[in-house]
């Protein structure tokens, strides 16, 4: 499904509506810069964004194009929560990055989200924002952990209205009788990703940065001057930022091997429909909530701007694709929306996403000079926005947010290049397995 000798964005619904089809130019000869960004998905472009602002000389070179790796193809979800702060007990974030830190991951998991706010608004970016984000329970066990996930905000003085909603209440937001309960947030929302990847990339290109594409690194010399060697031509930076994700080991591994055992590609997989028509769109989604179940292997899914149901889910740690990506999606949608039987699937996608064992962003620096951000875990839409503005705030000279990050003690996943996929994998099920057992 992500065919890793494709150049071009994969057949997803975002690479067929996007709305700048314009290029990069590919990167040639030698040139030399402060700082070098290598990856241009979220992370990489909304670096270069918050560089650009602070008046940095900027190179950033993907592999692909633009938004080609997680970040053009996922749910769109735009979900909050920052080093898993917010939703989970406050104990494991204490745990994770002490007492005295607990306010200021709370405070990055609004700011993540506001970065995107403030940044359509300052530059008018077109991308079909939508706020609103519904969390559903199957179940009372799950409905339990929405409440405690409602106090938790609460507790956070979370700035945006947030509702427990019961099954009757819930009604008014989507049309199924698959879910007991759920937590409204008027403060989470959805969008047009690849568009949002897209703008920022020509934001960061206004802005003084030069951005290349189809300029896959395939080697790093590292040192104080820090060569960067594409099938082209070498870039001479200063610094380096590593925002290749679950992709960067998988296109380049030798460009950073201590971070490959950190980060494990897991696929995800989304489907989308014809578009349903203003009515029957309604009459699934009343308020076009993003939404998402609290499962492991999730089901997440909204509407587009043109009113296709984007429904994914799926999440497979095997690095194996299911034998029919849209057969088994199909059925996971019909049983949510058993209404949407007979409609047609329009596009169908996979895509990789970097997971961590602990599902904390990975944030830090090899050698003084080479800077890295990575494993969101299946939640990075806004979480990359973060990353970029603590990774710049570090290069122009105010790491304490870096440092924070950095303190965190993550695990390398265990069994080598070999055997970590089935581990994983074998693990995971025992997750999976537990979801359903009500
Ligand atoms: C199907 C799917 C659905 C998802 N749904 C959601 C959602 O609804 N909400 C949410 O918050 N999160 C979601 N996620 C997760 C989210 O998309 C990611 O966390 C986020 O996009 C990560 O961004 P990134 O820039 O770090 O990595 P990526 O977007 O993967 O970008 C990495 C880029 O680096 C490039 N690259 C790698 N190596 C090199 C190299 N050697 N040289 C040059 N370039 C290189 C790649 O080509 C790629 O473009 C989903 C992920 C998937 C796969």
């Amino acid at each position: 499904m992500t065919d890793l000798s494709e150049l071009e964005h994969t057949n997803s619904y975002y690479a067929a509506t996007q709305r700048d089809k314009g290029i990069f130019p590919t990167f040639e000869g030698t040139v030399h810069t402060d700082i070098c960004i290598i990856g241009g998905g979220l992370t990489g472009v909304a670096t270069a964004v918050e560089l650009g602002e602070y008046g940095q000389d900027v190179v950033l070179l993907e592999g692909r194009r633009i938004g080609w790796g997680a970040s053009g193809r996922n749910g769109g979800q735009i979900i909050g929560g920052y080093g898993e702060a917010l939703s989970i007990d406050p104990a494991r974030t204490q745990a994770h990055f002490g007492a005295e830190a607990v306010d200021d991951l709370n405070r990055m998991s609004v700011e993540c989200v506001d970065i995107i706010r403030d940044r359509v608004a300052k530059y008018n970016i077109q991308c079909d924002l939508r706020w609103g984000y519904l969390d559903v329970a199957r179940n009372r066990r799950e409905m339990r952990g929405i409440a405690k996930m409602f106090a938790n905000y609460q507790g956070a003085s979370y700035p945006h209205e947030i509702r427990l909603l019961d099954r009757g209440e819930l009604r008014d937001y989507l049309g199924t009788g698959s879910y007991v309960g759920g937590m409204a947030n008027t403060g989470y929302g959805h969008l047009h990703v690849l568009d949002l990847c897209k703008a920022e990339a020509r934001i960061a290109e206004s802005l003084g940065a030069r951005i290349f594409e189809q300029s896959l690194v395939t080697s790093l010399t590292r040192g104080a001057k820090i060569r960067i060697h594409t099938g082209q031509g070498t870039v001479i930076a200063d610094r380096v930022v590593l925002a290749g994700n679950g992709y960067l080991s998988q296109l380049a591994p030798e460009v950073a091997p201590e971070l490959t055992r950190y980060v494990l590609p897991a696929t995800s997989y989304v489907i989308a429909t014809e578009p349903l028509g203003e009515d029957l769109a309604r009459s699934v989604m009343q308020k076009n909530f993003a939404t998402c179940d609290q499962r492991t292997a999730l089901d997440y899914f909204r509407l587009s701007a043109d009113n296709r149901m984007l429904f994914g889910g799926l999440c497979n740690y095997s690095a194996r694709d299911p034998r029919s990506i849209t057969g088994t999606m199909v059925k996971r949608m019909k049983s949510v929306f058993p209404q949407l039987s007979d409609v047609m699937i329009d596009y169908h996608w996979g895509g990789h996403m970097g997971i961590g064992l602990n599902r904390i962003p990975q944030l830090g620096l090899l050698d003084e000079n080479i800077f890295y951000a990575q494993a969101y875990s299946g939640h990075g839409v806004a979480p990359t926005h973060m990353s970029g503005r603590i990774l710049a705030e570090a290069l122009v000279g105010d790491a304490r947010r870096l440092e924070l990050m950095a303190g965190v003690a993550h695990k390398p996943f265990p069994g080598g290049r070999m055997l970590r996929h089935a581990l994983f994998a074998t693990g995971m099920a025992y997750y999976k397995l537990k979801d359903e057992l009500v």
